[in-house]
């Protein structure tokens, strides 16, 4: 195929790529489609498995295990050498596993996050995965959007499109239809559209003549990369925290060594085992791979509720929201709309119907007959609502659906019930030239001429918007009439007090000469038709979903760009507080930054905002300390949700644009999804620092115990072959099993944490004090008491491994529930992940305690089962002291971790 397609007119390139306006046919597509492949980049090369697995060697621990593993092969301890040496292989086992974990729920993403585009196909508008695109097909770009491949332009409405990723160029260029000289270099073919570029306003019609890697962008071997590395803040911190740790630990561990081979405490071997083995134990080494695990899992779990996070330190700050600033349509709402209601300059409507079917009836519902309205005004609504509208309607297996905007796709079904045929209609007028509906403005207006050489200009927007621009109204017999603003003010008010939005349209009739649309020429001279009202029912679980902010501690705020009776109608339907007090976009932008920051507490409702008020609102918010989720769609809404700690994007109806600028994708446009992310948020929190509050003390309580010994001259009651096999294969092994915890069930009926909330907080030290003191006790008791029994050292070192087990799992039982009681049914009853990774280690313990060459490798002996009774029993014993510490500082102290 020729590459200059700059140089051609339309025509020929729509004959070139053998299409045409009305788009290819379905089956032409699939074919093509078969022939050229997919339209995607090349993938990212992933790293190859064996690769991943020697990569889990490149760690300090592993390192230090590794020198000891020669140090002991040198010293001839060959059985020090082998554990060392499995634990090794283990370990990698365990991180490779951990980070595949973590790469399939970033691929998942990737998945759900895959672009569409607008396309033409079958003489229709359709939403497609943007990788199903071929050459010769005709697409859409709106304001937002993504090119989805390279596009010769067919057709330009006041299109700009920001090609920085392409030419370096930072301001938007404006583009056009003319052909253009061969040589002109690529930033200035004004007439093309490239994959990866963005449409910030205007839109557009164009054929694609490149997919996939033949796309400019593909050429030059740019790698889309939408999902960063499966860490947040509190993950990085702690892993920078654990290799800090390391050094520290392994300086210590060398000065105890040398210390302890100057007073000759043991031969320097064991003394070196001893010292390798506490460094292992203290090193809270799986202490990141289990927190990466924990946010796979949190990741995977928010996607299943319809939250995509593409910005993943996002799922902790989720965690802490303490408002949510929504949109009304589509999120508090359902976003199917229907036209209930019409007001002429003096008569009333009512309209029936289901959804976007196009079967109802107008029903006149003015009492005073007299006042029967005239069948040219309705064919001036039906036109109106036909022309000024990009929407399309089908009818599939579900009933009637919209393509394009739902107030839109309720226009035409409105259009049809007042007789008009939509399709027929659609193809006797031709559109000249458009300003698009922009959210600053409130209105759209289109330049239509018929072949019968009759031009209209047609505007539909919000009625304060539209009464500016009026000067007439149609009364009787469509007698043009001097506006009655007044009159038109209170129907709007009246039809908003019903929860319904209001639409006003108007028109002018133009010379046939007239094909420019500018805005100067809509400043006042329009005629005023009538009123719709459009019903957009809440959702069904909207209502419980705000009632659980409510219990949460959660802010809910409503910013509409909808008229604030709409917004407080629809704001007591679904709940929200103080419904009545709204405040307006232009009631805001006159107060000052202290009088607004005041205001804000005690507003919820928010009113014809444009989005540059969403960006003034957060900040308020942000200077009162909360943190703040604000939802968005239009591609102004960026700046916003870019500000805001959490942005969120409708996936349904938000540009691709401002998914970019968003930290969650919700799929299902739903506000109860927000609340569901927010949830899912707290308890990614509460897992990682549930891995925290488990693992640390355990390390310490371990370390301390043979530390001690050391230095008091006393028998050990762990050997360091016995301290590994706890710390490298049990510990993480239970510690991966928060990872799945369930959220706890109180956890939406407490306030948010404190955004500055540190993790290592007073309660959380306590806790691995409190829980290291009481490690050392048991493993030292049960030592101490099987030598005091005449017991052997085999069988009281046996005990000390079984109970330092034991008191693992009973703790990991106990930290399952920070917050409610650990000594219940339910938390007893503990998850599938917890229980197969309990059985998994008892069976471990009792081959290590039981199989001959095993208890050999580990110098311990079987024990009986009034011993196995006592270990059970310190580890009852623990749970029942951790219990009730906790118990007693949450109700006196309200000390939590
Ligand atoms: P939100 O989604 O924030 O709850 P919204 O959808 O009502 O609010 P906008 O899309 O900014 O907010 O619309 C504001 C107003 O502009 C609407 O109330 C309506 O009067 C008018 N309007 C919306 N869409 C169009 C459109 N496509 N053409 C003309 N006017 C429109």
């Amino acid at each position: 195929m020729q590459a200059n397609w700059h140089a051609m007119p339309p025509a020929a390139v729509l004959q070139q790529t053998q299409s045409n306006t009305s788009g290819l046919t379905s089956v032409e597509a699939e074919q093509r489609f078969h022939e050229q492949g997919p339209n995607t980049l090349p993938a990212i090369k992933t790293e190859p498995a064996w690769k991943r697995f020697i990569r889990q060697f490149h760690n300090v621990l592993i390192y230090v295990l590794l020198a000891a593993t020669g140090v002991t092969l040198l010293l001839q301890h060959y059985v020090d050498t082998v554990v060392i040496f499995a634990v090794v292989v283990i370990n990698a086992i365990i991180g490779y596993y951990q980070e595949g974990k973590a790469e399939s729920a970033l691929a998942g993403l990737r998945h759900m996050l895959a672009p569409t585009a607008l396309v033409v196909r079958d003489g229709k508008r359709q939403q497609l995965p943007a990788e199903q695109l071929v050459v010769g097909d005709i697409v859409i770009l709106e304001a937002g959007a993504r090119v989805p491949a390279d596009l010769r332009l067919l057709e330009t409405f006041s299109l700009q499109v920001q090609e920085a990723v392409l030419t370096g160029e930072s301001h938007a260029v404006t583009k056009q239809t003319e052909d253009l000289a061969e040589q002109t270099a690529l930033g200035s073919r004004s007439n093309m559209a490239y994959l990866g570029t963005w449409v910030t306003t205007g839109h557009a019609q164009g054929v694609v003549v490149a997919t996939g890697s033949s796309t400019e962008f593909g050429r030059i071997g740019v790698m889309l990369t939408e999902v960063s590395k499966l860490t947040t803040p509190l993950v990085e911190q702690t892993a920078r925290f654990s290799k800090w740790l390391t050094f520290l630990i392994l300086f210590f561990a060398g000065a105890l060594l040398a210390y302890a081979s100057w007073l000759q405490l043991k031969p320097f071997a064991e003394l070196f085992m001893i010292m390798v083995s506490i460094a292992v134990a203290a090193i809270p080494e799986g202490l990141p791979a289990v927190m990466t695990i924990t946010l796979a899992v949190g990741v995977q779990a928010m996607a299943r509720r319809h939250a995509i996070v593409r910005h993943l330190p996002s799922i902790e700050t989720l965690g802490a929201v303490s408002v949510i600033c929504t949109d009304k349509t589509g999120t508090l709402t359902r976003n199917e709309m229907m036209i209930a209601a019409l007001s002429l300059s003096d008569a009333q409507f009512n309209i029936t119907g289901d959804g976007y079917a196009p079967n109802g009836e107008v029903i006149n519902a003015t009492v005073d007959t007299a006042l029967v309205s005239d069948e040219a005004r309705l064919r001036d609504i039906g036109r109106i609502a036909l022309l000024c509208n990009d929407a399309q309607l089908h009818e599939s297996a579900d009933g009637w659906q919209v393509v394009g905007d739902p107030m839109e796709g309720a226009l035409l079904a409105f259009a049809a019930k007042l007789g008009i045929s939509v399709e027929h209609d659609r193809r006797q007028w031709h559109r000249h030239d458009e300003i698009p509906f922009d959210a600053e403005t409130r209105y759209m207006a289109t330049l239509d001429h018929d072949h019968q050489g009759h031009a209209f200009v047609s505007v539909k927007g919000a009625p304060e918007q539209i009464l500016t621009m009026c000067s007439w109204q149609y009364a009787v017999g469509r007698q043009v009439t001097e506006l009655n603003r007044d009159y038109w003010l209170a129907e709007a008010k009246r039809l908003a007090a019903q929860g319904l939005r209001v639409l006003a349209l108007a028109q002018r009739q133009v010379a046939d000469t007239d094909v420019v649309l500018e805005q100067s020429e809509l400043s006042k001279d329009l005629v005023l038709v009538g009123l719709v009202g459009l019903i957009d029912p809440p959702r069904a679980e909207t209502i419980a979903a705000i009632q659980q902010c409510r219990q949460a501690g959660i802010g809910v705020k409503m910013i509409t760009g909808d008229h604030p009776g709409t917004a407080t109608a629809i704001a007591h339907q679904v709940g929200i507080e103080n419904a009545d007090k709204v405040l307006t976009g232009s009631e805001l932008d006159n107060l000052s930054d202290e009088q607004f920051n005041d205001t804000v507490k005690e507003v919820h409702v928010f009113a014809r905002t444009s989005p540059a008020h969403k960006l003034r609102l957060v900040q308020a918010l942000q200077a009162q300390q909360q943190v703040v989720a604000m939802t968005g769609d239009g591609v102004n809404d960026a700046p916003a949700l870019k500000r805001a700690d959490v942005g969120i994007v409708m996936g349904i109806r938000g540009s691709e644009a401002t998914k970019q600028a968003a930290d969650v994708v919700l799929t299902d446009d739903n506000f109860a999804s927000i609340v569901a992310a927010v949830q899912q948020g707290r308890t990614v929190y509460d897992n990682l620092k549930k891995v925290i509050s488990w693992d640390i003390p355990t390390s310490v309580g371990e370390s301390m115990a043979i530390i001690l010994a050391l230095l008091l001259g006393l028998a050990l009651p762990i050997t360091p072959v016995q301290l590994l096999w706890v710390n490298l294969v049990t510990a993480i092994t239970l510690g991966l099993t928060l990872a799945f915890e369930p959220t706890e069930p109180n956890s939406m009926k407490r306030p948010p944490r404190h955004r500055s909330e540190p993790l290592l907080r007073g309660a959380l030290v306590w806790h691995v004090v409190f829980v290291s003191i009481l490690f050392v006790i048991a493993l030292y008791g049960v030592f101490q008491y099987a030598l005091n029994q005449g017991q052997s050292l085999e069988v009281a070192r046996s005990m000390a491994l079984n109970t330092a087990v034991v008191l693992e799992i009973f703790h990991l039982f106990f930290i399952r529930n920070i917050y409610g009681a650990s000594l219940t049914w339910r938390a007893l009853r503990g998850t599938r992940p917890l229980w197969t990774a309990v059985i998994l280690i008892v069976m471990a313990q009792a081959l290590v305690t039981y199989v001959q060459p095993l208890q050999q490798l580990f110098g311990i002996a079987a024990l009986d089962w009034h011993e196995v009774l006592l270990v059970l029993l310190i580890g009852v014993a623990l749970l029942v002291t951790v219990e009730f510490e906790k118990q007693l500082r949450i109700r006196f102290f309200n000390w939590r971790l």
